[in-house]
């Protein structure tokens, strides 16, 4: 059975036990299996959904500071079992020691973030009147938590994109309730589990377990959904928040270009190119996948490149034999790759090093650079998502931007050279997010927003929007001064009308001619 794929449980004695379905999650790095997760029932997903529901008032309550004091309780958790945590994340990915790292990291800072920043950024707001019939109005905007957030995370770094997303709607007084990845459940179920049990924290964060059936019924239980995943599930979870009208944040795949300019430094090109494409496994939304590079630099950064990609070292790793690229996390996944290189190779394309799926165990793909493709072939245009990179050589810096732009995604990417002309080409690229000169790091540079154009999703997460997006905006019209009446109420009276036309002429009109009421 495939890590990720549910199986129904036998009773002791060979009977099919009803309805007692499991997920499988197996180590991809080993193919052994860790352990069944029983899936949860859609009935069950509708209660865990209202029994956090109840709590949620008093956890809103609590203001920011209250509940930054339970984050912080989480953050002090995560350092003190980093241990624990990074081997549940090695174990269900297949992930080196490195990039697993990122998890604790990036969710350690990113609570600091909110809850440094939280008080700031849901502050309410206070408005002057636009205009002087308004004046004896006060405007002020204030930001309610939705009561109960639904978040749907995908394998690739599972509890980056699951407890990350909810920090900032636990911060922002909403609970939440998260349904992991088929192929990666315990690492969230361990953090979630810590934060009930060994924490003590108020019960406002918990998660359930299963496939398809189990993120559906998410769907319709909660207030808001966050989707992270495969742009195909996410019109499904799009189509099915439709029918409850529930907003929905989605942050789907991508397709990352990289330019290099002719004018750039090409060892720090190459050395991005190499991590950006093959980190993770190049399991990345973000990895670069497509690299575009001026005709007088081609020769010399492949050669750069290609050195160091075939110098990575693969495989399990431990603290005596590190590695440097872990296995694929998905057996979905690397049948993809797979065909996306066939595909290349079968139509002119040559790979300068790796090309083919490793010998077991473990799910291994090699790492990968590819020359002489163009954009007929599935690796220039489709998402790859692995450790692959597709090489291209263009005339200048407009045919680049020209290919960069030729595809549906629009998450991010990538411009090396001198830094006025790179920064001038990235602000032609049409994406989300672009490094000049850099490679990924816009990720952890939490202040600015991260989020997909085109298909590549609808929303962002990160900065002031990626906490008020957990929150519905209630506009307070405050009247200081009135009479009994206001001048627009009734009785609609003669006299009131002649007053009300000449009033907002004389305030609407930007000309003293029809503001006196003359004729032009
Ligand atoms: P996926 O779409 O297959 O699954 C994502 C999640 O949706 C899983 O938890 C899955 O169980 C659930 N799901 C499946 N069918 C569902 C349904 N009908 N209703 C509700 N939920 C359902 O994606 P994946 O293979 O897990 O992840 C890889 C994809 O995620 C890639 O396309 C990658 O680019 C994307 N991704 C995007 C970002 C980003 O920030 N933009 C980050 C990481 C990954």
């Amino acid at each position: 059975m495939e890590s990720g794929t549910a199986a129904r449980s036998t009773e002791s004695n060979g009977a099919p036990a009803p309805a007692a379905d499991s997920i499988e999650v197996h180590n991809p790095a080993t193919g052994d299996l860790i352990k069944a997760v029983p899936v949860d029932s859609p009935e069950a997903v509708a209660a865990t959904v209202a029994r956090v529901r109840a709590n949620q008032p008093e956890w809103e309550a609590m203001g920011v500071e209250g509940r930054y004091y339970w984050l912080g309780k989480l953050r002090d958790w995560i350092f003190d079992n980093q241990d624990r945590v990074l081997e549940t994340m090695k174990r269900e990915t297949g992930k080196v020691h490195a990039d697993a790292m990122n998890e604790p990291v990036y969710l350690t800072d990113l609570i600091n973030f909110y809850g440094s920043r939280a008080t700031k950024f849901l502050a309410e707001d206070s408005l002057r009147p636009h205009s002087a019939l308004l004046a004896a109005k006060k405007l002020r905007v204030q930001y309610r938590p939705h009561p109960v957030v639904g978040i749907i995370s995908p394998w690739n770094f599972p509890l980056i994109l699951s407890i990350g997303d909810a920090i900032p709607a636990l911060q922002a007084g909403a609970a939440v309730v998260i349904k992991p990845s088929e192929f990666t459940p315990l690492g969230p179920a361990e953090l979630i589990e810590a934060w009930k049990t060994e924490i003590g924290a108020p019960d406002v964060f918990d998660c359930v377990q299963g496939i398809g059936e189990t993120g559906g019924a998410l769907v319709d239980a909660v207030d808001f959904i966050q989707f992270t995943g495969s742009e195909r599930t996410g019109k499904k979870v799009m189509a099915r928040a439709a029918e409850t009208l529930t907003p929905v944040s989605l942050e789907l795949g991508g397709k990352d270009p990289m330019i290099v300019l002719a004018d750039a430094d090409l060892d720090r090109a190459a050395n991005a190119a190499a991590w950006g494409g093959m980190m993770n496994s190049g399991q990345i939304c973000m990895s670069v996948e497509r690299i575009y590079v001026e005709e007088p630099a081609y020769d010399e950064f492949v050669g750069k490149l290609t050195r160091e990609v075939s110098r990575l070292r693969q495989g399990a790793d431990n603290a005596s034999n590190p590695k440097d690229v872990g296995a694929m996390t998905s057996p979905n996944q690397t049948a993809i790759v797979e065909e996306h290189v066939s595909d290349a190779l079968a139509a002119g394309a040559k790979a300068l090093t790796g090309g083919k799926r490793v010998e077991g165990p473990g799910d291994y793909f090699e790492p990968t650079v590819l020359v002489d493709v163009d954009h007929s072939m599935k690796v220039m245009r489709d998402e790859t998502f692995g450790p692959v990179v597709g090489v291209m050589k263009v005339r200048d810096a407009e045919e680049a931007i020209r290919f960069a732009n030729d595809t549906r995604y629009g998450l991010s990417g990538s411009v090396f050279g001198e830094r006025e002309r790179a920064e001038q080409v990235a602000r032609r690229v049409e994406c989300g997010a672009i490094n000049v000169n850099d490679v990924l790091v816009n990720y952890f540079a939490t202040e600015v927003p991260m989020g997909g154009w085109k298909s590549s999703g609808i929303g962002s997460r990160h900065g002031e929007g990626g906490i008020k997006k957990y929150c519905r905006s209630e506009s307070v019209v405050i009247t200081r001064f009135g009479g009994k009446r206001e001048p627009s109420w009734y009785p609609y009276t003669k006299s009131r009308r002649r007053l009300i036309g000449p009033l907002t002429r004389l305030f609407n009109a930007r000309d003293w001619r029809r503001r006196l009421g003359l004729k032009p």
